[in-house]
Protein backbone atom coordinates (compact mmCIF):
# COMPACT_ATOMS: atom_id res chain seq x y z
CA UNK A 1 0.00 0.00 0.00
CA UNK A 2 2.59 2.71 1.38
CA UNK A 3 4.61 1.86 -1.66
CA UNK A 4 1.67 1.95 -4.35
CA UNK A 5 0.83 5.46 -3.10
CA UNK A 6 4.90 6.71 -3.84
CA UNK A 7 4.26 5.11 -7.12
CA UNK A 8 1.03 6.75 -7.41
CA UNK A 9 2.69 10.17 -6.43
CA UNK A 10 5.67 9.81 -8.92
CA UNK A 11 2.83 9.27 -11.75
CA UNK A 12 0.97 12.10 -11.05
CA UNK A 13 4.62 14.19 -10.69
CA UNK A 14 5.98 13.10 -13.84
CA UNK A 15 2.11 14.14 -15.73
CA UNK A 16 1.81 17.35 -14.50
CA UNK A 17 6.13 18.21 -15.64
CA UNK A 18 4.83 16.94 -19.16
CA UNK A 19 1.47 18.95 -18.87
CA UNK A 20 3.79 21.70 -17.91
CA UNK A 21 6.45 21.44 -20.93
CA UNK A 22 3.50 21.96 -23.22
CA UNK A 23 2.62 24.84 -21.05
CA UNK A 24 -0.78 23.22 -19.89
CA UNK A 25 -2.30 23.17 -24.00
CA UNK A 26 -5.81 21.55 -23.37
CA UNK A 27 -5.63 18.78 -25.98
CA UNK A 28 -2.23 18.15 -24.00
CA UNK A 29 -3.22 18.06 -20.18
CA UNK A 30 -6.53 15.47 -21.87
CA UNK A 31 -3.91 13.04 -24.18
CA UNK A 32 -1.27 13.34 -20.39
CA UNK A 33 -3.88 12.28 -17.95
CA UNK A 34 -5.35 9.76 -19.70
CA UNK A 35 -2.19 7.97 -20.16
CA UNK A 36 -1.40 8.89 -16.47
CA UNK A 37 -5.00 6.94 -15.44
CA UNK A 38 -4.03 4.26 -17.98
CA UNK A 39 -0.48 4.03 -15.77
CA UNK A 40 -2.44 4.14 -12.02
CA UNK A 41 -5.09 1.90 -13.13
CA UNK A 42 -2.83 -0.99 -14.40
CA UNK A 43 -0.46 -0.96 -11.17
CA UNK A 44 -3.63 -1.10 -9.33
CA UNK A 45 -5.00 -4.01 -11.43
CA UNK A 46 -1.69 -5.93 -10.52
CA UNK A 47 -1.29 -4.99 -6.84
CA UNK A 48 -5.34 -5.59 -6.57
CA UNK A 49 -4.36 -9.45 -8.07
CA UNK A 50 -1.15 -10.07 -5.90
CA UNK A 51 -3.20 -9.15 -2.90
CA UNK A 52 -6.45 -10.81 -3.42
CA UNK A 53 -3.98 -13.79 -3.59
CA UNK A 54 -1.80 -13.50 -0.58
CA UNK A 55 -4.76 -13.44 1.15
CA UNK A 56 -6.86 -16.01 -0.29
CA UNK A 57 -3.29 -18.72 0.62
CA UNK A 58 -3.73 -17.13 4.17
CA UNK A 59 -7.53 -17.28 4.62
CA UNK A 60 -8.37 -20.78 6.79
CA UNK A 61 -9.40 -22.62 5.28
CA UNK A 62 -9.29 -21.92 1.98
CA UNK A 63 -10.03 -24.33 -1.43
CA UNK A 64 -7.64 -24.41 -4.16
CA UNK A 65 -8.38 -21.85 -6.63
CA UNK A 66 -6.64 -18.62 -6.56
CA UNK A 67 -8.39 -15.71 -7.74
CA UNK A 68 -6.99 -14.77 -11.18
CA UNK A 69 -7.21 -11.74 -13.75
CA UNK A 70 -10.57 -12.77 -14.69
CA UNK A 71 -11.93 -13.21 -11.36
CA UNK A 72 -10.60 -9.38 -10.00
CA UNK A 73 -12.09 -7.86 -13.46
CA UNK A 74 -15.41 -9.05 -12.59
CA UNK A 75 -15.16 -7.77 -8.94
CA UNK A 76 -14.17 -4.42 -10.22
CA UNK A 77 -17.19 -4.52 -12.62
CA UNK A 78 -19.08 -5.03 -9.99
CA UNK A 79 -21.31 -2.08 -8.01
CA UNK A 80 -19.40 -1.87 -4.68
CA UNK A 81 -22.14 -1.01 -1.64
CA UNK A 82 -19.60 0.41 0.12
CA UNK A 83 -18.13 2.73 -2.28
CA UNK A 84 -21.42 3.28 -4.25
CA UNK A 85 -19.46 2.93 -7.41
CA UNK A 86 -18.35 1.05 -10.34
CA UNK A 87 -14.29 0.64 -9.98
CA UNK A 88 -14.02 0.21 -13.29
CA UNK A 89 -16.69 3.30 -14.36
CA UNK A 90 -15.31 5.05 -11.61
CA UNK A 91 -11.80 5.53 -12.87
CA UNK A 92 -13.05 7.12 -16.20
CA UNK A 93 -14.88 9.57 -13.80
CA UNK A 94 -12.18 10.86 -12.04
CA UNK A 95 -9.67 10.98 -14.83
CA UNK A 96 -11.93 13.45 -16.70
CA UNK A 97 -12.75 15.25 -13.35
CA UNK A 98 -8.85 15.82 -13.54
CA UNK A 99 -8.44 17.00 -16.88
CA UNK A 100 -11.27 19.28 -16.34
CA UNK A 101 -9.92 20.72 -13.18
CA UNK A 102 -6.45 21.21 -14.40
CA UNK A 103 -7.60 23.14 -17.57
CA UNK A 104 -10.24 25.23 -15.89
CA UNK A 105 -8.05 26.06 -12.93
CA UNK A 106 -5.35 28.47 -12.67
CA UNK A 107 -3.44 26.36 -10.04
CA UNK A 108 -2.49 23.34 -11.94
CA UNK A 109 -0.62 21.55 -9.31
CA UNK A 110 -3.63 21.21 -6.87
CA UNK A 111 -5.72 20.03 -9.49
CA UNK A 112 -3.12 16.85 -9.47
CA UNK A 113 -2.86 16.94 -6.06
CA UNK A 114 -6.42 16.50 -5.72
CA UNK A 115 -6.72 13.92 -8.11
CA UNK A 116 -4.03 12.11 -6.43
CA UNK A 117 -5.59 12.65 -3.23
CA UNK A 118 -9.10 10.91 -4.65
CA UNK A 119 -7.05 8.02 -6.22
CA UNK A 120 -4.94 7.09 -3.41
CA UNK A 121 -8.17 7.31 -0.72
CA UNK A 122 -10.17 4.47 -3.56
CA UNK A 123 -7.16 2.48 -4.00
CA UNK A 124 -7.16 2.50 -0.06
CA UNK A 125 -10.44 1.36 0.52
CA UNK A 126 -10.68 -1.01 -2.77
CA UNK A 127 -7.64 -2.40 -1.34
CA UNK A 128 -9.78 -4.01 1.79
CA UNK A 129 -12.71 -4.50 -0.37
CA UNK A 130 -10.00 -7.09 -2.95
CA UNK A 131 -9.30 -8.66 0.32
CA UNK A 132 -12.69 -9.27 1.68
CA UNK A 133 -13.57 -10.34 -1.44
CA UNK A 134 -10.93 -13.22 -1.91
CA UNK A 135 -11.81 -14.18 1.82
CA UNK A 136 -15.11 -15.03 0.77
CA UNK A 137 -14.47 -16.90 -2.46
CA UNK A 138 -11.51 -19.05 -0.08
CA UNK A 139 -14.11 -19.71 2.45
CA UNK A 140 -16.94 -20.29 -0.51
CA UNK A 141 -14.14 -22.47 -2.27
CA UNK A 142 -13.37 -24.25 0.80
CA UNK A 143 -17.08 -25.54 1.37
CA UNK A 144 -17.77 -23.16 4.31
CA UNK A 145 -21.49 -22.31 4.99
CA UNK A 146 -21.27 -19.73 7.71
CA UNK A 147 -19.64 -16.64 8.67
CA UNK A 148 -19.12 -14.75 11.82
CA UNK A 149 -19.03 -10.98 11.64
CA UNK A 150 -15.79 -9.57 13.76
CA UNK A 151 -15.43 -6.30 14.89
CA UNK A 152 -12.36 -4.84 16.49
CA UNK A 153 -12.40 -4.58 20.08
CA UNK A 154 -11.38 -0.93 20.87
CA UNK A 155 -13.01 2.39 21.29
CA UNK A 156 -12.21 3.45 17.28
CA UNK A 157 -15.03 0.70 16.11
CA UNK A 158 -18.38 2.41 15.20
CA UNK A 159 -22.18 1.32 16.86
CA UNK A 160 -23.18 0.01 13.95
CA UNK A 161 -20.35 -2.53 13.31
CA UNK A 162 -20.23 -3.35 17.48
CA UNK A 163 -24.03 -3.93 17.01
CA UNK A 164 -22.88 -6.62 13.69
CA UNK A 165 -19.94 -8.15 16.44
CA UNK A 166 -20.25 -11.86 16.90
CA UNK A 167 -23.08 -12.18 14.51
CA UNK A 168 -23.24 -15.09 11.98
CA UNK A 169 -24.54 -15.20 8.17
CA UNK A 170 -25.04 -17.80 5.27
CA UNK A 171 -21.66 -17.37 3.17
CA UNK A 172 -23.94 -15.91 0.92
CA UNK A 173 -26.07 -13.24 2.58
CA UNK A 174 -22.85 -11.55 4.23
CA UNK A 175 -23.88 -7.82 4.75
CA UNK A 176 -21.61 -5.53 3.29
CA UNK A 177 -19.81 -3.23 5.02
CA UNK A 178 -21.64 -0.15 6.09
CA UNK A 179 -18.72 2.48 5.88
CA UNK A 180 -15.12 3.33 4.11
CA UNK A 181 -12.47 2.41 6.14
CA UNK A 182 -14.29 -0.02 8.12
CA UNK A 183 -11.88 -2.57 10.09
CA UNK A 184 -14.30 -5.63 10.55
CA UNK A 185 -13.49 -9.17 9.65
CA UNK A 186 -15.19 -12.42 9.08
CA UNK A 187 -14.16 -15.91 10.15
CA UNK A 188 -15.87 -19.23 8.96
CA UNK A 189 -17.68 -21.02 11.49
CA UNK A 190 -16.41 -24.48 11.73
CA UNK A 191 -19.79 -26.70 11.71
CA UNK A 192 -19.20 -29.65 14.27
ZN1 LIG B 1 -16.69 -2.19 10.80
Amino acid sequence: MELLNRKAIKRFEAAQSEAALFDFDELNVIKVVKTLYKRLASDNRKMFLDLAQAVYDEADPHGDEEPDEAWLLAFLEEYNAVTKYVYQHEIDRKRDYTAEGVNSSKDKAKEFRRGLMYWSRMTEQYCLDVSDAATLKAFKDAGVARVRWVSEKDDRVCGKCQERDGKVYPIDKVPPKSHFGCRCHIEAVIEK
